[in-house]
């Protein structure tokens, strides 16, 4: 090794499931199968080239302001990031600087324990149920923050609030980050308790009820001292995160809660619908309250199905790693991409 090469921060990264540039049923990022809302193709339209000439409002001002609108909280309170890993990395070297080790469940967003590696954080997991589920009492000992998403992924298991609420409750010396990149989904946000624990953070994102994943925009929910601390690090890193065109499309994405509504509301019926006919094809399909199922088969294996989905154009997720070998997740698409893959499924069966 060259001595230089002693002094360079050596990481493991985070690997993003892929995107194929050609046309493929695409379930494996968890992505919309819907267009976001009509406002915000037009104002993608209307935005004049010129003002790419300035810088962008450091201070997010307007979309801060209808993020704030709502959900019923003040501007600063809310932190605006480029996509919630933004948010959530700007979160780990904010708020995670104790020599205690941060907790997190075994099987989670495997970005966790990429941040944590790369901010030199120590880290713990805490090993989920035998049926996923988060064991809280895990969370009463010692420690240097805490961090899950409810629901998890990618489990798409979610978390009643009251479970949430118990490890609040016995952490309020460290900062509990709640991300909830598909709470929308789900049920009721831990944004709820906001007022009642200062230690608390919530972390959402465009990407997945919004449609916006393209857009690049997350953000966070807390007290004004917790959000001024994240707004501190940010200005001490890049003043201008978040560019233009997505300052502008999302604050029409926000103000569009019919659509975002709407298109909520087919996905959520839809994995209904797969659930069902995972079920009745042999699948275990976990309760998923998010925009994906995290299914297994007790007579296929789960990395040939995967390749054969590959290999016919379907793309879903598979990760091979303990404990979930035997899984996929699956995102929930269109009726059609359902259906689509639910003909390949009964074919791969009918063959075997
Ligand atoms: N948290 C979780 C649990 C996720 O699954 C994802 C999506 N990969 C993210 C955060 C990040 O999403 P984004 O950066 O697109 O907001």
């Amino acid at each position: 090794m060259r001595e230089y090469e002693k002094n360079i921060r050596k990481v493991e990264p985070y690997v993003p499931g892929e995107q194929p540039q050609n046309k493929v049923i695409k379930l494996n990022t968890n992505e919309n199968p819907y267009p976001p809302s009509p406002k915000v193709a037009k104002a993608l339209k209307e935005m004049e080239a010129d003002r790419l000439r300035l810088y962008p409002d450091p201070t997010c001002g307007p979309l801060t302001e209808a993020l704030a609108d709502f959900y019923h909280v003040k501007p600063n309170q809310v932190f605006v990031g480029v996509g919630s890993d933004d948010v959530l990395a700007m979160c780990f070297l904010t708020f995670f600087n104790s020599r205690k080790p941060i907790f997190f469940p075994d099987i989670t967003y495997s970005f966790y324990k990429v941040w944590a590696e790369l901010y030199r954080i120590p880290y713990e997991c805490q090993k989920l149920d035998e049926n996923f589920r988060i064991v809280k009492e895990d969370y009463y000992k010692e420690n240097g923050g805490i961090i899950f998403p409810n629901p998890n992924a990618p489990t798409s298991i979610y978390e009643k609030l009251e479970v949430v609420e118990d490890i609040l409750c016995n952490n309020q010396e460290v900062i509990v980050i709640i991300d909830e990149a598909y709470v929308d989904f789900a049920g009721r946000s831990a944004m709820e308790l906001i007022d009642r624990y200062e230690n608390l953070i919530v972390v959402q994102t465009f990407s997945k009820a919004r449609s916006m994943a393209g857009m690049r925009i997350g953000y966070a929910i807390s007290n004004p001292r917790l959000i001024k601390y994240l707004n501190d690090a940010k200005y001490s890193f890049n003043s201008y995160t978040m560019n233009q065109a997505a300052l502008i499309c999302g604050v029409e994405a926000v103000k569009d809660r019919e659509y975002f509504e709407e298109s909520l509301h087919k996905i959520i019926n839809t994995r209904q619908w797969a659930k069902g006919r995972f079920e009745e094809l042999g699948f275990r399909c976990l309760d998923s309250r998010a925009n994906f199922v995290f299914v297994t088969h007790p007579k296929y294996d789960a990395k040939e199905l995967f390749e054969a989905l590959k290999e016919n154009g379907i793309y879903v997720r598979y990760w091979g790693s303990e404990r979930i070998e035997q899984y996929l997740r699956i995102t929930i698409g269109t009726r059609e991409e359902m259906e689509a893959l639910f003909e390949f499924l009964v074919k791969y069966m009918g063959e075997f």
